[in-house]
């Protein structure tokens, strides 16, 4: 069988906050590039992505489109469009604009088609690398949808409100979760679409969303398999992990 449509959706919406930076983190530069440039690059260079939606906050889709998509020449980038408050919010617009729906500042509207692939990927992982996008390639084609991630190193506890911890869950059963997540077209589609309906009352019943595969396991009957990711695919979201991020790009050729 013929290798299915890939599009990525690359976000950069997040305001960045516990960065404590006057500049927002996606464009803070790490080693004279934006950290955007990063995934972006990967995205570009990747022989598994066909096109890549890149979701920005509103206000900065002229200056994305010019210092960064143009600059740099970033070809498979078919649209620039506005993400909302929360990541999810940004994730349905990126959908929309994949599915041809949406057309805020899309050249290319309807890069996606229902048959392929979706990517979701956070533009603040700078370490995206081809073979993680494979073995999410190979996975969503069997199991139509998968997330990256590593078995934890540490012990995690579930903690009260107080502080106090509460349980401790079998290690060997626990998964750090990072991006790309990976899923059918049609499937994470509908699981958004089911989300957006539904988000009063989860908002209501104080639960929060904070990633896709979580969407995909709340309102489908579809399981999410766990591909092996990288333990350098970090995200950089504090102070420290720009340190630690520019440390690992020693001795990188790019
Ligand atoms: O906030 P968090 O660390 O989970 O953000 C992960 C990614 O999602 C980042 O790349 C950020 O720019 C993006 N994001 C977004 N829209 C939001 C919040 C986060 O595109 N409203």
């Amino acid at each position: 069988m013929g290798k299915k449509r890939c599009t990525a959706i690359v976000l950069a919406a997040g305001r960045g906050s516990r960065m404590k930076s006057g500049v927002a983190k996606q464009y803070m530069l790490l080693r004279g590039r934006p950290l955007i440039w990063y995934a972006l690059h990967a995205v570009e260079e990747s022989s598994v992505i066909d096109d890549c939606i890149l979701v920005t906050g509103a206000e900065d889709i002229s200056y994305v489109k010019e210092e960064i998509v143009a600059k740099y020449g970033f070809s498979k980038v078919a649209a620039v469009v506005a993400g909302g408050k929360e990541r999810y919010d940004s994730v349905y617009n990126g959908l929309q604009a994949a599915a041809g729906s949406s057309g805020q500042g899309g050249e290319k509207p309807g890069a996606s088609d229902e048959d392929g692939y979706i990517f979701i990927q956070d533009g603040a992982r700078p370490f995206l690398t081809e073979d993680i996008l494979e073995r999410c390639y190979e996975a969503v084609a069997q199991d139509h949808a998968c997330v990256a991630g590593m078995p934890v190193k540490d012990t995690i506890k579930i903690v009260d409100e107080s502080g106090f911890a509460r349980q401790t869950p079998d290690r060997n059963f626990m998964w750090q979760v990072q991006t790309p997540q990976v899923f059918d077209a049609a499937l994470i589609i509908f699981a958004y679409k089911k989300l957006m309906q539904e988000k009063e009352r989860l908002l209501r019943e104080g639960i929060s969303i904070t990633d896709d595969a979580m969407v995909v396991e709340t309102f489908t009957d579809c399981k999410v398999r766990l591909v092996e990711g990288d333990y350098t695919n970090i995200k950089v979201t504090t102070p420290e992990d720009m340190a630690v991020a520019e440390t690992l790009l020693d001795g990188r050729p790019c």
